[in-house]
């Protein structure tokens, strides 16, 4: 009996993977359609001086309208994508596409994510040093960022990596920064021009005491480094005037805007311009 029962959630239990497997090859499949037909885009989320509350630059994020089925995440389909083999033209898409847009901003930085399977690929600075030339664009407005996960596994790697793409004078950002295992040994090696504070941390800033002197030790970390914070996932006020406190120069957030077209981006920037010479004019007035 007991070896029946056992049997039958072995069945289940292969029936369920199978069903897994069939969707995650769908998926797979429509994403590499997606792919090559050009159906992904990218949104551009806000980058914020954390003084002036200006908006210094945008980071880019790729999305994904998947027919049928609707928006999917990034932090699903890009793990896809890196077992697939389809990073790499994912990841020439992103890059490519957030450069050319980036030439109708030259005041902005454009930050563009990178993942494991595209930083490991011994080829990859020569792919972007190719994008570099063929867009046009000043390699120092662009900022690659890669993730901590990715850093603790190859130290070596990445030092090597990361001196080759500075080499081209972009600049590289260490992201998602406390999410794992960060540790200041690792930090001061690799030149990284920026740090990036996870939204998982900063989430914590008016929760509790302990959470908030974690966060607040982990910005002072990074700037005992000499290396400039910015802080992602600012949902409230309390949390921009906190993270401006403990040092960091940038925010990202909600609060100061969401991921939006690159149009949207345009018109923030043309109603900032037009706002200005008014300003101006009524301190004048005054
Ligand atoms: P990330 O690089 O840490 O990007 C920040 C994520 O946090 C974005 O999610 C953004 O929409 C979200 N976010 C920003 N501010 C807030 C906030 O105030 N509240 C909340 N709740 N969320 C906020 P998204 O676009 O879903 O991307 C998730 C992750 O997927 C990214 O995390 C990045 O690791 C990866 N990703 C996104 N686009 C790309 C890409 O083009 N290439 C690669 N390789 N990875 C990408
Ligand atoms: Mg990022
Ligand atoms: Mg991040
Ligand atoms: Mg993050």
């Amino acid at each position: 009996k007991a070896k029946e029962a056992g049997r039958a959630r072995m069945t289940l239990y292969d029936a369920s993977m199978d069903a897994d497997r069939e969707q995650r090859n769908a998926l797979e499949l429509d994403l590499r359609i997606a792919i090559e037909s050009g159906d992904l885009t990218l949104a551009y989320q806000p980058l914020i001086d954390a003084a002036t509350h200006a908006m210094t630059g945008v980071e880019a994020l790729v999305r994904w309208n998947r027919p049928g089925h609707g928006p999917v995440s990034p932090e699903l389909f890009i793990p896809i994508a890196e077992t697939s083999g389809l990073i790499e033209s994912l990841g020439l898409f992103v890059l490519r596409k957030a450069c050319e847009t980036a030439k109708q901003w030259p005041n902005l930085n454009v930050s563009v994510n990178v993942s494991p399977g595209q930083f490991r690929n011994p080829a990859f600075t020569d792919y972007v040093r190719y994008v570099l030339k063929q867009t046009e664009i000043e390699a120092g407005r662009i900022t690659l960022e890669i993730t901590e996960g990715y850093m603790i596994q190859n130290p070596q790697r990445t030092r090597q990596s990361i001196e080759r793409l500075k080499g081209l004078g972009v600049k590289v950002a260490l992201d998602d920064f406390g999410s794992g295992f960060s540790s200041i040994g690792y930090l001061r090696q690799f030149g990284f021009d920026r740090i990036k504070i996870d939204r998982s941390l900063v989430m914590g800033v008016n929760e509790d005491k302990r959470q908030r002197e974690m966060l607040q030790a982990t910005v002072a970390l990074a700037r005992s480094l000499d290396i400039p914070v910015t802080a992602e996932g600012i949902e409230t006020e309390e949390q921009a005037i906190a993270m401006r406190l403990f040092g960091c120069d940038c925010l990202q957030g909600y609060l100061f805007g969401k991921p939006v077209t690159s149009d949207l981006i345009s018109e923030m920037l043309n109603e900032r311009r037009a706002a200005e010479p008014a300003a101006r004019r009524h301190i004048g007035a005054a």
